[in-house]
């Protein structure tokens, strides 16, 4: 719960920011006479008000999935209109309070997937896409894995042989994406009714935010030789996000 509670506070500062914002569009609204423009200003600040309205019933809509582990179907778009507005203020706080933005967004991921977990239901395997990073395949690895992953030999020098294997005997499908625009590609091309992504928490984040509100449990690589550079994983984590969708 620690690390879910550095996005969560920066999401409540966030959402009293915008709180204290609004209300003072709103006195200022009623101190000044502005003529016909103040009825433009009262439309704007009506409109600001209902999304502060969205955002507070959001941000409890989350609170109460992580405490209940139960999903609320009914609060599920407030809840991706809070995470997905307040993201670019999340951050903007955290940089004015000198937090680390990975910190911040390896915090977002535990909240996310735990908001996933929250959820019930399983799907058929087929409608399950694991996107992993080019990065995990070693470097000098000749084998063309992005153009088609039967190209690996599943030799066991880099984790991408083991995932195979993994997405083989679940029956899921698999894409090895060289960045963003790829993945989407993959999500639009595949209609996934969820995704399992294996990435850092840069990417992960930002692959979160781009496809909500389909379902992305995130799986953090790990960075021996640093980033970008033949990347690991652990399996155990990456089976056991299959497992939860499909099992
Ligand atoms: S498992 Fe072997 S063949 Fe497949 S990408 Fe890794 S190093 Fe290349």
């Amino acid at each position: 719960m620690i690390k879910k509670r550095l996005y969560l506070g920066l999401l409540a500062g966030a959402m009293v920011l915008f709180a204290a914002l609004s209300c003072y569009l709103w006195l200022s609204f009623f101190q000044h006479d502005l003529g016909f423009v103040r009825y433009l200003i009262f439309f704007a600040v009506l409109i600001i008000l209902g999304g502060l309205a969205v955002i507070i019933v959001g941000f409890a809509g989350i609170i109460f999935s992580l405490l209940s582990e139960h999903d609320f179907a009914w609060l599920q778009k407030p809840i991706n209109f809070t995470v997905s507005i307040l993201y670019p203020v999340v951050i903007w706080i955290g940089r004015m309070c000198k937090i680390a933005q990975e910190k911040i967004q390896s915090s977002f991921v535990e909240v996310n997937n735990q908001l996933i977990k929250a959820k019930r239901g399983k799907l058929s395997p087929d409608r399950l896409l694991v996107l992993l990073p080019h990065c995990l395949q070693i470097t000098d690895c000749t084998k063309r894995i992005t153009v088609t992953t039967d190209n690996c030999a599943r030799c066991g020098r880099c984790p991408v042989g083991g995932i195979l294997n993994l997405c083989d005997s679940y029956g899921c499908h698999v894409q090895i994406a060289t960045g963003g625009t790829l993945a989407r590609d993959a999500v639009k091309k595949l209609r996934p009714q969820a995704v399992v992504a294996v990435a850092c928490e840069r990417d992960l984040t930002s692959g979160i935010l781009d496809c909500i509100p389909l379902p992305v449990l995130g799986v953090t690589n790990l960075r021996p030789h640093g980033p970008c550079f033949n990347t690991q994983v652990n399996l155990l984590e990456v089976e056991n996000a299959l497992r939860f969708f499909t099992a």
